[in-house]
Parts: C-alpha cells; sequence; structure tokens
C-alpha cells in the first residue's frame, strides 16, 4: 500500500489532486486547492462486528405509509421542502453570506416550534445573545426554539442524543469541528465529516437536521458544494443584495420536485412570503417599451411571469460585449447565432446586454423565444404588444419547439391580465382560456409578424 502523503483538496468541489495547481481542473475554480492531512488509515485487517440484527427486506407491494411530515405554515418554504419537513431528513441550505440564511432559519424554526416540533438552534457563528436579540427584531421572542452557541461537534452530539430534538439547524457547517480529524475547522474534511455525522444523527434518531453552508469565495473555507451528495434535499437562498427579494430554490429534493421556487421579501420584520410572484416580477414594467418582453415560464410546479430586459447599442470596441444576468450566456450566444444564421439579423458589432427582472435565475430553455423576442424589440427599436406573453425553445436550426404546461403558462397569463400569447405551433393548449394564441412555426416567421424583420 503506498504511503500515505498530503493531499490537495478544493474547497469548491471537494475533488482531490495529487499535486497543488492554482486551478482545479474538476470545476474550474481558481485557488480553491489546499493541502489538508491524509485521512487517518483505519487499523488493519479489522473484520466487520458482528451484528445479530439482520436487514430487513420488504415487498414492493408494501403499503407502509410514508413519513408524516410537519408543514411550518409558511407556505412558500413548505412548498420548496416538497410538501412540508420530512422527519430524518438532512437538509442543505446554502446561499452567499449576508443574504439572510440564518433571518430565513430562525423564522422556520419559530414556526415549526408553533407547529409542534421541538426545535433546537446550534449557532457557530454568533452567541446566544446575538441569535436572541435577532429573535427580538424579528418578533420570535417567545418562540419554544432551544439555543446553542457551540461548534465541538462531539458535545453538540451529545447534547443532541440526550434532547432529541425533531428540528435542529446547525448555523453554519462550515463552524462545526472535531479534534478527531486533523485538520483546520472549515477544511474540506471537516465539513464533510461534521455533515456526515450531522446526517447520520437524522436518520438514526429521526429528526430533521437543517445546514447552513455559506458559498465562499477565498476558497480557504470548504462551500457548501462538498457535502451536496450527502443530504436528501439541497435548497440554495438567492437574490441580488440591493433587490429585497429572495429565492429560496430546491436544486435536489428526495421527498418532492427539484426546481420548486419559494419567494420572498426582505422587510423590517424579516422574510415575509410573496403569494403572487408574477406580480411582483412584472411591477415597474415599462408596457410598451422596446426590448422588453414577458415569458411565462415555469418554476418547479408553479407558472411565473417575469419580464425579460435587453439593450442592444453600437459597440465602441473591437470586440463587441455580450453581458447577461439572470440566464445562460451560452445560450444567449447560440440565439445570436441562430438569429444571425436562420433570420438573416447579425448582432455583430453590437453590444447586447440582457436582464431577467427582479433578480431571478431562469434556466428553461422555454425562455429562448421571449430572450429572442426582447432582443428584435432592442435592435428594431419596436415595442412588443404590452399585453402578450411569449414562450418556447428555439432549435438550432430556427424552428420553435413547444414546451411543457402551455395551459398553465396560458392560465397565469389570463389571471395577470395578458390577452395573447405567442408561442410555438403544434403546442398543446386547449381553446378557452380567453388569451388569444399566435402560433409560429420557427423564428424567422416571428420575427417577421412581430417586427416585419428577416
Ligand atoms: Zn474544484
Amino acid at each position: 500500500m503506498a504511503k500515505a502523503g498530503p493531499v490537495y483538496v478544493c474547497a469548491e468541489c471537494g475533488a482531490v489532486h495529487a499535486k497543488w495547481s492554482g486551478r482545479c481542473d474538476a470545476c474550474g475554480a481558481w485557488n480553491s486547492i489546499h493541502e489538508e492531512a491524509p485521512a487517518a488509515p483505519g487499523p488493519g485487517g479489522v473484520r466487520l462486528p458482528r451484528s445479530h440484527r439482520a436487514a430487513i427486506l420488504t415487498d414492493l407491494s408494501s403499503t407502509e405509509a410514508p413519513p408524516p411530515r410537519t408543514l411550518s405554515g409558511i407556505g412558500e418554504l413548505d412548498r420548496v421542502l416538497g410538501g412540508g419537513l420530512v422527519p430524518g431528513s438532512a437538509i442543505l441550505v446554502g446561499g452567499d453570506p449576508g443574504i439572510g440564511k440564518s433571518t430565513l432559519l430562525l423564522q422556520a424554526a419559530a414556526a415549526f416550534a408553533g407547529s409542534g416540533l421541538k426545535c433546537v438552534y446550534v449557532s457557530g457563528e454568533e452567541a446566544s445573545a446575538q441569535v436572541r436579540m435577532r429573535a427580538g427584531r424579528l418578533g420570535l421572542g417567545q418562540a419554544n426554539v432551544q439555543l446553542a452557541a457551540e461548534t465541538d461537534l462531539t458535545g453538540i452530539l451529545t447534547m443532541l442524543d440526550a434532547e432529541r430534538p425533531d428540528l435542529v439547524i446547525i448555523d453554519s457547517i462550515q463552524t462545526m469541528w472535531s479534534d478527531a480529524v486533523g485538520s483546520a475547522p472549515g477544511s474540506v474534511s471537516q465539513v464533510r465529516s461534521a455533515a456526515h455525522e450531522l446526517a447520520g444523527f437524522a436518520k438514526r434518531r429521526g429528526s430533521a437536521v437543517v445546514l447552513v453552508g455559506h458559498v465562499t469565495k477565498e476558497g480557504q473555507i470548504a462551500g457548501p458544494r462538498v457535502v451536496e451528495h450527502m443530504v436528501d434535499t439541497v435548497l440554495y437562498f438567492e437574490g441580488e443584495r440591493g433587490h429585497q427579494f429572495r429565492i429560496l430554490r430546491s436544486v435536489k429534493n428526495r421527498f418532492g420536485p427539484a426546481d420548486e421556487i419559494g419567494v420572498f421579501e426582505m422587510t423590517g420584520g424579516g422574510l415575509a412570503e410573496v403569494q403572487n410572484p408574477s406580480a411582483l416580477f412584472l411591477s415597474g414594467r415599462e408596457e410598451r417599451a422596446p426590448g422588453s418582453s414577458v415569458f411565462a415560464g415555469i418554476e418547479g410546479t408553479r407558472p411565473v411571469l417575469v419580464e425579460i430586459q435587453a439593450l442592444v447599442a453600437p459597440s465602441p470596441h473591437s470586440q463587441a460585449r455580450r453581458a447577461v444576468v439572470g440566464w445562460d450566456g451560452a445560450r444567449l450566444a447560440m440565439i445570436l447565432a441562430v438569429m444571425e444564421a436562420r433570420v438573416g439579423l447579425p448582432f455583430t458589432g453590437l453590444d447586447v446586454y440582457l436582464n431577467v427582472a427582479g433578480g431571478l435565475r431562469i434556466s428553461e430553455p422555454a425562455a429562448d423565444l421571449a430572450v429572442a423576442a426582447a432582443l428584435l424589440s432592442a435592435r428594431e427599436d419596436a415595442a412588443l404588444p404590452a399585453d402578450m406573453v411569449v414562450f418556447g425553445e428555439i432549435s438550432l436550426s430556427g424552428a420553435l419547439r413547444p414546451v411543457s404546461q402551455t395551459e398553465n403558462r396560458l392560465k397565469e397569463a389570463q389571471k395577470l391580465g395578458f390577452s395573447q400569447a405567442a408561442l410555438p405551433e403544434r403546442s398543446k393548449a386547449a381553446e378557452g382560456t380567453g388569451v388569444a394564441l399566435r402560433s409560429v412555426p420557427d423564428l424567422a416567421a416571428f420575427a417577421g409578424s412581430m417586427f416585419g424583420a428577416g
């Protein structure tokens, strides 16, 4: 067996490298690779301890009931969790420092305590007094949540085994450490080992465990991605620092649909639910402004309307700029290429700026046509009809492909007062939504019928 030398681990993605380098070739992060002590080799040649309990087999047809879930009463949170909190589940909540994760989870703990769960909040970042002050500001001073200001994992597990809470919040996983692991607090080994122990506690005792993970920039501290595979549910709390809107998004969920979003607004009294996100994302929209289109999207199980804004201007630089906020830059490049090759509208020598209003990030290909519509509208300096929503996927040939849930998109559009929709031909839509359908076969036909261009 090879002698265990030092190992080099990426703090972004956890990849192990044989030697140090400035850039991780697994995830592309710069300056994220650090030396860590090798994992302690176990005593050689141990035999598995004999268990007297055999594993239990059941039939596929077994009618065992799924574990009961608890609702917090915060609708946006319950939906993102897949319909409430599942006992024994391990949940990671990642996000930028200062975005409001502690506020969200303190409010969640108080809400679950109100639903009858025994809740423990372990803060490794702040003293109990600070957490109490925050609770006071949020009007939760009387909530039945127990606090511990602790970072020693062994001490925390001993307390949890004695207390047997229904819900444990660990804020944050990067501050937890155990002296059984021979590396510094915040290192990949410490963070993984703590997550492993806490997820194991969740399974063993049937408690739900929430791990808060800061998205780190420096690369010294392990990021939340290194524990994503160890938990049942991964949620990210997103938002632009200047905006008061926050989005809780599930990127992995063993107990519900992924890609579900919950929308919150940061107020003086903490995070408030946003019941009608479409109205929020469309507020402040200048109707009949060139360079704007309204996309009828689906986020998780819910339709959401959002404004897409584009600005196209002659570039003073030899290399024209392409800047995107809230969407995929590679996808934008593809649509610009299709526009040039299939519609005959080049963007050469033009700077292109694309923005999804309200701070939402969109990943659906269904947004292609809405993006193209905003770009065309900006390029031709002609506004789209103010009462129109747009959706559809664009293929490399320039043809438009129907997308899923056409009817839900149209219903949401009708609910918000839109009376027409531009969408791909052969979309499965029943009549009677009250929205006039303008179906188009390809991007050239769309450009021609809307702007007389191409
Ligand atoms: Zn990496």
